[in-house]
């Protein structure tokens, strides 16, 4: 319920007004949020690179359906591209399918993401395409399959809720394509999705497990104790090159932890989302933890 009022909020006009129009409001979002700008990621970057960390650079949008609004999240990521680059940030794009325009057209969004992984290349950055709803799953990894044989530097995410998706690994592994491994983040039916999360944990424990007996590398992105875990002492029971596990986790969530992985010697990678259309995204960051929200509530009233 929680969770709903939350992503309710991030929709509503209103309480847009009211809290992305107030300067308390948008400061508060700034613990999940590197600014509204490329600028103010690049500069949240090089203070996460001075810390040792890695980053993935999400420019927020999603689900457009104006094709001139895909060409502009486009050239964001281009520019994002030639700037890490240049500015030797260890950085790479994590672009969603449907902000490059999937919802209007298949052709559209190839061609989106060719000219982004072009940009890309040309810096010698790794793309991983963000997976979305389960309506996009198969053509988000056609994409990806389409496009690395072009692209090697490109990866996308798989999601441990879904039951597909235990196949899904082991026909991208088989073309040694990184995989971020996830829980999901949307709601998906009881006919193509495990429900409760002991499922979709055990799910997600034997996917790790297949990826590091597959020695492709991958990413373990959770903010989950046991999950963390579970990674850590399966890497090191199998001896896993450090540089074929890399954890990631949000911005602003578990920042103690980070460090912890960092200081371990772990490669770690924190998904670092920016753009004018950051309110849905700090609401749903709210949503997922009460004492979040009473942390913004207090701060606003004071
Ligand atoms: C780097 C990254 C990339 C992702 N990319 C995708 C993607 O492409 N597609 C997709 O479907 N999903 C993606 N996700 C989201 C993912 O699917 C999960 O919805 C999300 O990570 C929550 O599950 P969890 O494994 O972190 O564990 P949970 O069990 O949900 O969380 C574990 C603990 O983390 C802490 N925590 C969680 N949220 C918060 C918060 N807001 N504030 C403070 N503490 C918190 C709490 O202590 C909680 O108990 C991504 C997640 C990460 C970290």
């Amino acid at each position: 319920l929680f969770g709903y009022i939350f992503r309710a909020l991030g929709d509503s006009r209103l309480a847009r007004k009211l809290l992305a129009g107030n300067p308390v409001g948008r400061r508060l979002a700034r613990r999940f949020v590197a600014g509204e700008s490329l600028q103010d990621a690049l500069t949240v970057s090089r203070a996460l690179a001075s810390s040792r960390m890695h980053i993935a650079l999400a420019f927020l949008g999603e689900h457009l359906t104006d094709e001139s609004e895909v060409r502009r999240s486009t050239e964001v990521y281009i520019q994002a591209a030639h700037e890490v680059a240049t500015a030797g940030l260890p950085a790479y794009l994590s672009p969603k399918p449907t902000q490059l325009g999937l919802d209007i057209d298949e052709e559209l969004c190839r061609s989106q993401l060719r000219r982004i992984l072009e940009a890309a290349a040309a810096g010698g950055l790794f793309v991983c395409l963000d997976m979305e709803g389960s309506k996009y799953t198969e053509t988000t990894i056609r994409l990806v399959e389409e496009l690395r044989g072009e692209f090697p530097r490109l990866g996308t995410v798989l999601q441990a809720y879904l039951h597909r998706t235990r196949d899904d690994l082991d026909r991208l592994l088989s073309q040694e394509i990184t995989i971020r491994i996830v829980k999901g983040a949307y709601n998906e039916p009881a006919d193509i999705a495990f429900q409760s999360s002991d499922e979709v944990e055990d799910n997600y424990k034997q996917l790790v497990e297949v990826a590091l007996d597959s020695g492709v590398p991958v990413a373990i992105a959770t903010h989950n104790d046991s999950l963390l875990e579970h990674a850590r002492r399966s890497a090191a029971a199998r001896e896993t090159p450090l540089d074929n596990l890399e954890f990631q986790m949000l911005y602003g969530i578990r920042r103690a932890e980070q460090e912890r992985i960092v200081a371990q010697g772990h490669s770690m990678r924190v998904y670092l989302p920016f753009g004018p259309d950051w309110f849905p995204y700090f609401m749903r960051r709210l949503g997922e933890r009460p004492a979040n929200a009473l942390f913004v509530l207090r701060n606003l009233f004071r």
